[in-house]
């Protein structure tokens, strides 16, 4: 038997954990891109975010670079953003 249990993540913004369905996924692709994975399911290493000021946030104390181990500039955020609008606030 497999217990069911509530998949659970950290926002790296506010650092609450929540349910993984309730977060956004930032992903940063092998090649080095990062975007908002909408599907939750593009391969890469990922950071999770409640919502947008959460997404800033991370960004300012560059915890979300420490959590996609990668560097993430403005042009970067700016596209996050945008498609975090696009995508809507869980
Ligand atoms: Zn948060």
């Amino acid at each position: 038997m497999q217990k069911r249990k509530t998949p659970m993540r950290m926002c790296v913004g506010c650092r609450v954990m929540m349910e993984k369905k309730a977060l956004k996924r930032v992903v940063r692709s092998s090649e080095g891109a990062v975007s908002l994975d909408t599907l939750g399911k593009a391969p890469g290493r990922g950071a999770y975010v409640c919502s947008l000021p959460c997404l800033e946030r991370a960004a300012k104390t560059r915890a979300l670079e420490r959590a996609l181990g990668h560097k993430v500039d403005e042009g970067v955020m700016l596209g996050l953003r945008e498609a975090f609008e696009a995508d809507g606030q869980p």
